[in-house]
């Protein structure tokens, strides 16, 4: 299949420029296309076929329920059997925006969109392109990340480009996404309302409009041994991992450099090249390997924006091994540590218990 490549300005374009490929998702194609937190590979969530192409192309497992994207908080009635109140105030709050609700899916929802699920997950992204898009194609938008299952989530067209192309009708090219991670994600179907997965929306934001939410186990996770079922069932399996084994090193900022460096010059000695992941504060600090600067540790969004790309990256350089920072102690660090753990498969080395970086 030939796909094609179609050049958004974000900034500044007319709905006429997106009429082909809302034409596409209405007639059961796939499209993929910029938001803030990540690309997502579109279909239309009402038709099953386009819900199984979308599988077929990124060779997901079919367990693994799709997020239902919209562009008018209306479609809640549509989507869902029954909207508690805490749904509006949260969309009040956050919508449009990155945060994914789960609700109890209506009889309209095929569960070939939902992995076989009786509840439904449903965003309304604040993306400009993201919304024109819903909206001029009339339907709701099934869209997981845009990227091969198991690979790092896609920020930009190139990463989407190298994953999918050929497999799927057409990909927006609208530039990066602003955010980088993928949506917050909170279950409503329980007595409390859980996180499932973490993301820009943080917990305490979330508890000034719910009151009390809540955790599941598996967010928190630090160890591949606790043997914790995620209830997204997406969050169970490995992903976003580079080519190369990924280590987490943590401890004070200086024993971190001075650990990556000597491991550098032992891998150098046996002819490997080892892959950093470092910051902008830290990265003149590394005297061999090949370094990557993810962000700016005085700027944790910059972090989450650059860390798919950034994992992304390794793969073209040869590295044989990888070594990152930690990030455990900025605002968006529940977040990105989940990411980055997961890329990790949990690997970490503790160099101190006292943690600086
Ligand atoms: P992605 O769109 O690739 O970011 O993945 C969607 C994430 O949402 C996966 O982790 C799914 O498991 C999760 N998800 C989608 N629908 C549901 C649902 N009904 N219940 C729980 N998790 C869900
Ligand atoms: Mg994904």
């Amino acid at each position: 299949m030939k796909t094609e490549i179609v050049k958004i300005n974000r900034a500044q374009f007319e709905d006429f420029e997106l009429f082909s490929a809302a034409e596409r998702l209405r007639v059961g194609g796939l499209v993929a296309f910029p938001t803030e937190t990540v690309y997502g590979l579109g279909g239309n969530a009402f038709d099953e076929t386009a819900a199984a192409r979308i599988y077929a192309a990124k060779g997901r497992p079919s367990d693994n329920p799709l997020i239902v994207h919209i562009a008018d908080t209306e479609a809640l009635t549509e989507l869902a059997a029954e909207v508690p109140e805490a749904a509006y105030r949260l969309a009040e709050a956050f919508w449009p925006g990155p945060l994914t609700m789960i609700l109890k899916k209506s009889d309209k929802v095929p569960k070939a969109t939902t992995g076989g699920l009786n509840t439904v997950a449903i965003r309304m992204p604040a993306d400009e392109i993201a919304s024109a898009l819903i909206r001029l194609s009339g339907v709701y938008v099934a869209a997981p990340s845009a990227n091969a299952s198991g690979r790092p989530s896609t920020t930009k067209a190139e990463h989407v480009i190298e994953d999918l192309d050929g497999k799927i009708d057409m990909i927006i090219d609208g530039g990066a996404s602003e955010i980088g991670l993928e949506s917050t994600i909170v279950d409503l179907t329980g007595e409390v309302p859980l996180i499932l997965r973490p993301g820009y929306i943080n917990a305490e934001q979330l508890a000034e409009v719910l009151g009390e939410v809540r955790f599941d186990e598996a967010v928190l996770k630090r160890s591949a041994s606790e043997n914790i079922v995620a209830k997204a069932p997406g969050m169970k399996y490995r992903h976003y991992a580079p080519k190369a084994p990924l280590y987490i090193v943590e401890g004070k900022s200086d024993e971190v450099i001075r650990y990556i460096n000597a491991e550098a010059v032992k891998n150098a000695a046996e002819g490997r090249i080892t892959g950093i992941l470092a910051t902008e504060e830290t990265k003149k600090n590394y005297t061999g390997g090949m370094v990557f600067c993810v962000g700016e540790r005085a700027n944790a969004a910059s972090i989450a924006a650059g860390l798919f790309d950034t994992l992304r990256s390794f793969d073209e350089t040869g590295v044989s091994v990888i070594y990152s920072e930690s990030f455990a102690d900025n605002p968006l660090g529940t977040a990105i540590m989940n990411r980055l753990l997961k890329a990790a498969g949990y690997h970490i080395i503790q160099l101190k218990q006292d943690e600086d970086i």
